[in-house]
């Protein structure tokens, strides 16, 4: 059959018909541990009984309702995450990308606020990854997502990964904003360096820049704390989450402190769909697993297992695994060599695992990921290097 879809992804052929917890069903007869999870969105698995309850009762309720007026269960949502977070204030939409053009409109509209428009540039780390709108494809400066795409959205500057001169060389009176992701997923699951960020934040605070982390990945529990920068003691004006917070319903978020907020005055950026009930509703159910007591905990905890024994699987094969990297349950195994007949191996073994830059092979478990399950990944995992012939 000929597909009427686009062919802007390259899929694998194959195709599911159910998911639960941790597996997925496929349409082929075969059962497989899914350790991709929609890309890190699933934090809590396939066919979570307290999401199907949320969205079926909220859906026999309300769908959806205007912004122009007031949502319970949105004004719930938010508050609940100003509770945990550094955040005094939020603002819903329906995807990353979203949320990280919101969090540029939130910088550029403070400076702009406060009688300095012309500051207004966002500075990124070359090669990032902040979504496909066209500013954050610019954002990213990644030579193959702007291809084809111009004229150049303007307003970015970027810097080398782990290079603090480049970023002090790269700053200008009109930066009014750094953004980068705490942990870089998309680009190989490159952790930031507590050093690095505190070293960034000395920066923001001395220069007046505003300091953004994109954990539309890392965050929301992925990294073992519910935001990946908790693990430094640095603080950041802006945050665009999404990904993991609606556990497979669409939502993106911006949270952002009050000095920030009150550039964002009535009329200043809207959403049709952003902050629907249907999509709170389920949000508010993705928090209530998140911040049961111990929840976390179990994330770190889990987690170092499966990092230790990654470790030894590595030590075992250096000459097919660089490194292993990560934070929590935001995992990537770096290869010598191109990855991609290694995730097939893998999946031909029933256990499914996704790309990311620099080689690395990603693994993305449910953050509600049992031990055995773990084990299995393990199993195969050694299984197919084994096997695989560099
Ligand atoms: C996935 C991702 C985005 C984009 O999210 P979409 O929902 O695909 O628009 C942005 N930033 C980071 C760090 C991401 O991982």
């Amino acid at each position: 059959m000929v597909s009427a879809l686009a062919k802007n992804y390259s899929r694998r052929k194959i195709s599911f018909k159910k998911g639960k917890g941790s597996f997925l069903y496929a349409n082929n007869g075969k059962k497989y541990l899914d350790f991709v999870q929609g890309i890190a969105v699933n934090s809590l698995g396939h066919s979570n009984p307290n999401l199907i309850k949320a969205v079926s009762q909220q859906s026999k309720k309300l769908w959806h309702i205007s912004n122009a007026f007031i949502i319970p269960e949105g004004e719930r949502l938010a508050k609940r995450l100003t509770k945990k977070t550094f955040a005094d204030y939020v603002i819903f939409q329906n995807s990353g990308t979203e949320a990280t053009e919101v969090a540029i409109k939130v910088a550029r509209r403070y400076f702009y606020s406060i009688g300095q428009p012309k500051k207004n540039r966002v500075l990124c780390i070359k090669n990032s990854f902040h979504g496909r709108t066209l500013a954050a494809i610019f954002a990213s400066g990644s030579k193959k997502m702007i291809e084809g795409f111009g004229p150049k959205v303007q307003g970015f500057d970027h810097f080398e990964f782990g290079n603090i001169k480049s970023l002090k060389k790269s700053i200008t009176k009109k930066t009014a904003a750094i953004m980068v992701e705490t942990v870089m997923g998309e680009g190989g699951i490159k952790v930031i360096s507590k050093k690095f960020l505190k070293e960034i934040e000395k920066i923001c605070k001395k220069k007046k820049i505003l300091l953004i982390f994109d954990e539309i990945q890392c965050g929301i529990g992925r990294s073992g704390k519910f935001f990946a920068y908790e693990y430094s003691n640095v603080k950041p004006d802006i945050v665009p989450i999404a990904k993991g917070i609606g556990g497979g319903f669409p939502i993106g978020a911006v949270l952002m402190n009050k000095k920030v907020a009150s550039g964002m005055i009535p009329g200043s950026h809207g959403s049709t769909f952003g902050g629907n009930p249907l999509a709170m509703s389920v949000g508010n159910a993705v928090l209530d697993q998140i911040f049961k007591r111990g929840f976390l905990k179990n994330v770190q905890k889990i987690s170092k297992y499966f990092h230790s024994e990654l470790k030894k699987i590595w030590k075992d094969y250096p000459n097919i695994i660089k490194e292993v990297r990560g934070l929590g349950l935001l995992i990537g195994l770096q290869l010598h060599q191109d990855q991609s007949r290694f995730i097939k191996k893998l999946m031909e073994n029933n256990l499914l695992t996704i790309k990311a830059g620099e080689n690395v092979v990603r693994i993305l478990p449910p953050l509600t990921v049992k031990k055995k399950e773990v084990d299995l990944a393990i199993k195969i995992i050694k299984k197919v290097c084994k096997i695989y012939k560099v």
